[in-house]
């Protein structure tokens, strides 16, 4: 008897393949450039042209990691990022994450340190209570850069392919690279976190921190920011074990505390309802509360049931360590 094939589930056709896990996909969000505009316009500050869109996108599920990804994986360009740099709040003052990659790096022995995407400098100030460590910056903004060389930190403008061909030589090895908030703007993940690995010592710890999807109050407010062309891609616990995967390298994961279920909800209310947004306040939610008590008792039950990791509710950010595989 002839030994029958098993049918192989046929790729829905035009879907594209996860760009971590290549795995196929099913389409989750559609929007013209318009439409992306439209909500940009109104949830973040006024977009003057359609143009800097570029483009209509989609976004797609991977049924396997459970990686969300933008179709094109076209990062918005230039002239996007020069209008949305325009918001006073775009480049926070702090994270949480640095005080949980400092210990970290303390703990590893870290001398010296590479930081991919510097910015302004807020983790380069930060490490400056850390002064038996030395801390490097590289950012593709020639005005971050002279920003950051005129506090006085050791920065330079090319990313980090560029300084492994140009620089690593003149500047020595590096015990650890850190990217945050970098991975997520990008169209191709592996070669992100391959191109950091290709720079650190063999014993040495890349770090990338993004936002953990879906945010708490993704799922009844959408969020403009957490889509394309600004973010490619959007993680959570899956994802980022297919990515370690995929770059063959040991990983851990770290989040901070999430709020707590009432804060949640409270929180998701006021950003769904721009009259309890107006008068925030714990009264202005408990009147929300009680004029849509079908809607507060919803999304208290969906933030109940809020994703767990490690036991504890998701929070809105991660942080991953990748190491050498054991061997
Ligand atoms: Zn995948």
């Amino acid at each position: 008897m002839s030994r029958q094939s098993l049918p192989i589930p046929a790729d829905a056709p035009g879907t594209p393949k996860c760009p971590v896990c290549s795995s196929t996909s099913s389409r989750v969000w559609n929007r013209s450039a318009e439409e992306i505009r439209e909500d940009l316009n109104a949830y973040i500050h006024p977009l003057p042209d359609v143009s800097l869109i570029g483009r209509d996108y989609s976004m797609y599920l991977c049924g396997n990691c459970t990686l969300t990804f933008a179709d094109p994986l076209i990062a918005g360009d230039g002239r996007f990022y020069d209008w949305l740099t325009t918001c006073s709040w775009y480049y926070p003052v702090t994270r949480w994450e640095f005080s949980a990659t400092s210990d970290l790096l303390r703990q590893r022995g870290v001398r010296t340190v590479l930081e991919v995407g510097c910015g302004n400098g807020t983790f380069l100030r930060h490490m400056k209570a850390f002064d038996d460590i030395r801390v490097i910056g590289l950012d593709l903004s020639a005005d971050a850069i002279a920003d950051c060389r005129a506090q006085g930190f050791d920065a330079h403008l090319c990313d980090v392919n560029e300084y492994r061909e140009r620089l690593q030589v003149q500047l020595g090895p590096v015990d650890a690279v850190v990217s945050f908030h970098c991975l997520e703007h990008l169209a191709n993940p592996i070669s992100f976190i391959r191109g950091m690995w290709n720079v650190v010592s063999p014993r040495g710890a890349v770090y990338v921190s993004t936002p953990y999807s879906p945010l708490h109050y993704e799922r009844r407010c959408g969020e403009p920011l957490n889509r394309p062309p600004h973010h490619m891609t959007c993680w959570n616990i899956r994802s980022y074990a297919a990515l370690a995967r995929s770059v063959n390298l040991q990983h851990r994961t770290f989040l901070p505390a999430a709020r707590s279920v009432l804060e949640r909800t409270r929180n998701t209310l006021a950003k769904w309802d721009r009259s309890v947004q107006m008068t925030r306040g714990r009264k202005a939610t408990l009147f929300h509360a009680l004029a849509h008590p079908l809607a507060a008792t919803a999304e208290l039950l969906h933030q109940l049931r809020r994703e767990k990791v490690h036991g504890i509710p998701a929070s809105d950010e991660i942080l991953v360590e990748f190491t050498a595989p054991k061997t």
